[in-house]
C-alpha cells in the first residue's frame, strides 16, 4: 500500500463503515493520524474519542452529515484516555453534542478535566521521581491542541450503552497505557474499539513506519489488557493509530504487543545489570532506546520514558532493582 493510500488528508472527512454501524474517521495528526469511531443505532449515535481541538468541527460533524445523522442524536461520547490527541476536543464535543453524556474511565477523568494535572501527572510525570523532563516543544504542542472541559462522570467496566434495536455496546476497562483507559465492545459487529490500549512494537507514522516506542505505562495492567482482548477474540480490532485489523492480523497485533513488553522487560533488566554502579533514568533511556525498536533514536526518549518507567517500577516491585543513590541530585538505579 502506498503512502498516498494511507495518509489521511485534511479534506478527507468521509467516514469508512468498517462493520455494520461502525464508522471510522481518520483525522490528521502531523505525519500520523488518529482514528475516531462513530457507532450508530436506530435510537442514537456514539462517538469514540474527540481528537484534538478542532477535530470535531473539521472532521466529525461533516462525517455525521454524510451518514445522515444529526449532532443532537449523539447520546454518548467516550473519551478513551488522558492523552491530548484523544481528549483535546472535549470542549468541542460539549459544544457540538447537546444531548451527549461525555465520559472517560474514572481514573482518567480528573486528568482530562484539569490541564495542570495532565501536565504534572502525565506529560511531565517523570520529573519528580526520575529527574527526567519532556521536551518543551512537545509540551507547547500539547497545550496548543487541547481545549479541555468538564466531563459528565465516569464510564465503568461493563456499562452498556443502548443505541436502539440490537445495537447495545459495552464499555471495557483496558488499563495499561493509562490507568483509566476504556474500550468499547461492539458485539453485533464482532468488533472492539480499543484506542491506544494496545500498541504492538511501535506507534507508527501514517505510512506504517515506526515513529516512536509503544507508550504503555503500567506493565502488569497492560499485559492483562492484552490477555483480556485475546480472550474476547473479536474478529475486528479497531485502534487509534494503526490500520483496521481483522482476524489473524488482529491476533498477531495483540501477540506483538505482549512480546514487545516481555522483551523490553529483559532489555531494562540487562541494562541495569551491565552497569553495577547504576544508571540515572536518562542513562537508562539512552542505553535502551537504540536497541529496543525500529523507531529513530533521536527525539523519541520522551515516549520511551513511559514503558521504561513501567518496567523499572515492576523490577523494583519484584525486588530485582532498587535506588542506590543520587548523581547531581538525580536518582540512580541498579540491579538489586
Ligand atoms: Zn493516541
Amino acid at each position: 500500500m502506498s503512502m498516498a493510500d494511507r495518509m489521511p488528508r485534511t479534506d478527507d472527512v468521509a467516514p469508512v463503515e468498517v462493520a455494520p454501524g461502525v464508522h471510522r474517521i481518520d483525522t490528521p495528526l502531523g505525519a500520523r493520524f488518529t482514528s475516531l469511531y462513530v457507532v450508530t443505532g436506530p435510537a442514537g449515535v456514539l462517538l469514540y474519542d474527540t481528537g484534538i481541538d478542532g477535530t470535531i468541527p473539521a472532521h466529525v460533524l461533516p462525517a455525521l452529515e454524510l451518514l445522515g445523522r444529526r449532532s443532537d442524536e449523539v447520546v454518548a461520547v467516550i473519551v478513551s484516555h488522558c492523552d491530548v490527541d484523544h481528549f483535546g476536543g472535549v470542549a468541542d464535543a460539549r459544544e457540538a453534542f447537546a444531548n451527549a453524556r461525555i465520559v472517560a474511565g474514572a481514573l482518567d477523568v480528573p486528568v482530562i478535566e484539569d490541564y495542570e494535572r495532565y501536565v504534572t501527572e502525565r506529560a511531565r510525570g517523570f520529573v519528580a521521581d526520575y529527574g527526567w523532563d519532556e521536551d518543551p516543544a512537545v509540551l507547547a504542542w500539547c497545550r496548543s491542541v487541547t481545549r479541555e472541559g468538564r466531563l459528565d462522570g465516569a464510564a465503568a467496566d461493563g456499562e452498556r450503552i443502548d443505541l436502539g434495536g440490537d445495537r447495545v455496546v459495552e464499555v471495557l476497562a483496558v488499563p495499561g497505557h493509562s490507568r483509566g483507559h476504556v474500550a468499547v465492545d461492539v458485539p453485533w459487529a464482532n468488533a472492539v474499539i480499543v484506542g491506544d490500549a494496545v500498541l504492538a512494537a511501535s506507534v507508527d507514522l501514517a505510512d506504517g513506519t515506526p515513529a516512536f516506542p509503544p507508550t504503555y505505562r503500567h506493565v502488569d495492567d497492560y499485559l492483562e489488557t492484552v490477555a483480556r482482548l485475546e480472550r474476547l477474540d473479536r474478529g475486528l480490532l479497531l485502534t487509534a493509530h494503526y490500520p483496521v485489523m481483522r482476524g489473524e492480523a488482529a491476533g498477531a497485533f495483540l501477540a506483538r504487543s505482549r512480546e514487545f513488553a516481555e522483551r523490553l522487560d529483559r532489555l531494562v533488566a540487562d541494562a541495569l545489570a551491565t552497569m553495577p554502579d547504576g544508571l540515572t533514568f536518562a542513562d537508562l533511556l539512552a542505553a535502551v532506546n537504540p536497541i529496543a525498536g525500529g523507531w529513530p533514536a533521536d527525539g523519541t526518549e520522551g515516549a520511551l520514558a513511559f514503558p521504561v518507567a513501567g518496567h523499572l517500577e515492576r523490577l523494583i516491585a519484584e525486588g530485582r532493582a532498587l535506588r542506590v543513590g543520587e548523581r547531581d541530585g538525580v536518582a540512580v538505579w541498579a540491579t538489586a
